[in-house]
């Protein structure tokens, strides 16, 4: 991997970098699309690719299940599987693991759980996640780490933490003897919950590994906790981790729907580099286009005779041919054509929202990037104060030119407004 910061806001801590991976350029910040089973539901590869999307998200536990490695390893990998020329993410299948499976005892060994398939006792350790990793072929492979809950208390956390980094040296080793280093790249996850002591020790022993690590990401978040909690750890990870190392917030928003993407801002402001969540692509089956001013719910009778696009000025080709909100009200969640309308108009309403920031940057504009996007999301409806706690860490206050109220908490309140 070749990693190169390119430029740094003046304000936060947000910055432009560039990527080069096996499978080409990814320039960061950027929102990774999810690919559960090798394939963005909804959209074929190609049109993934057409869209400029240089780097994707394929589930380690799924593809380990079905098709399985025999199948992939005869294709040559998942790439060729699934037939995509760029970048391809895969986590280690820890996370999935826990959350799936009823069944999974996490020993030092590894994890041990029944095949959803067979029922048979299945040991995932940190060496057969890496293999399992190389034979997908994917261009960043993460690490097995030992994965509870944010909301999870007590010594469980520390005990997580501890054995996640000797799994991490467990995954370095592995994959330093395979001969795979030149073309995979391994990042490291870090963990220690919501104790700020416990992520500090677990960033000074994954620090101390640089050298055998490409990359950094943050795990453990996103379920369920108090989001000033979730922004405070978010920050105290990103100012500590190495400016010469990808920082990566994993699966951020899991939970939030609507306001996955105040995640991504805020993260990326708080010197986040990437990130991943099904958002885009899931509410989009169910007929919710994103837009600059929130959420559409095409499946609303108000657009039953509305000719508009989604957006005027999207340049997605669901938007620039014309398709009427009416029409897709029309076969929303009934034809399959649906899901891929808003499933083009959605992914490429991200990656402008990502292209943007990362324009505004490099022009040194990024303060009122974020500034002018929350105006034209929530208008004067309220803003969650969780964001404008986090963009106040890092200099930068919403409120400023647009005072509006605050919404405490998670700002869920404001989800079902439009
Ligand atoms: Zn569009």
């Amino acid at each position: 991997m070749q990693f190169e910061v390119i430029a740094k806001c003046h304000t936060t801590r947000a910055r432009v970098s560039r990527m080069n991976l096996t499978h080409g350029v990814t320039m960061l910040p950027t929102f990774m699309p999810v690919a559960t089973q090798a394939a963005i539901k909804g959209l074929t590869p190609q049109q993934v690719e057409a869209l400029g999307v240089t780097l994707i998200l394929n589930n380690t536990y799924h593809l380990n299940l079905r098709p399985g490695m025999k199948v992939l390893n005869q294709a040559g990998g998942a790439h060729k599987f699934q037939g995509w020329h760029r970048n391809l993410l895969t986590d280690s299948g820890g996370f999935q693991l826990v959350s799936l499976s009823k069944f999974t005892t996490i020993t030092e060994e590894g994890a041990l759980f029944l095949s959803p398939f067979t029922g048979e006792p299945t040991m995932l350790t940190p060496e057969e996640s890496i293999s399992i990793q190389h034979s997908i072929g994917a261009d960043i492979i993460m690490q097995l780490d030992d994965v509870v809950s944010s909301l999870t208390t007590g010594p469980r956390v520390a005990e997580a933490m501890e054995r996640s980094v000797r799994w991490l040296d467990r995954c370095i080793k592995y994959h330093e003897g395979s001969g795979k280093k030149s073309t995979q790249n391994l990042f490291a996850i870090v963990q220690g919950g919501l104790d700020p002591h416990l992520r500090h020790q677990c960033l000074d022993a994954m620090i101390q590994r640089k050298n055998d690590i490409s990359g950094y990401a943050i795990g453990g978040l996103s379920g369920g906790e108090e989001k000033d909690v979730f922004w405070r750890i978010i920050k105290l990870c990103a100012d500590k981790l190495p400016e010469d190392r990808p920082r990566y917030s994993m699966g951020i928003g899991f939970a939030e729907g609507r306001n996955f993407l105040l995640h991504l801002l805020v993260c990326v402001a708080l010197g986040v580099d990437m990130a991943d969540c099904v958002f885009p692509t899931r509410t989009a089956r169910f007929g919710v286009a994103l837009t600059h001013a929130g959420p559409l719910n095409l499946k609303l009778s108000k657009h039953e005779a509305d000719m508009n696009p989604i957006d005027k000025s999207c340049p997605c080709p669901t938007c620039t041919d014309g398709t009427s909100r009416a029409y897709l009200h029309h076969i929303v969640t009934h034809e399959t054509a649906a899901a891929h309308a808003v499933t083009i108009h959605n992914i490429t309403f991200q990656a402008q929202v990502m292209g943007g920031a990362r324009d505004a940057i490099l022009s040194g504009t990024f303060p009122e990037y974020l500034r002018s996007f929350f105006a034209g999301y929530f208008g004067d409806g309220g803003y969650p104060e969780w964001c404008v706690n986090a963009l106040r860490s890092v200099g930068v206050d919403l409120l400023q030119d647009h005072p509006v109220n605050l919404i405490p908490g998670s700002g869920a309140k404001w989800e079902y407004a439009n």
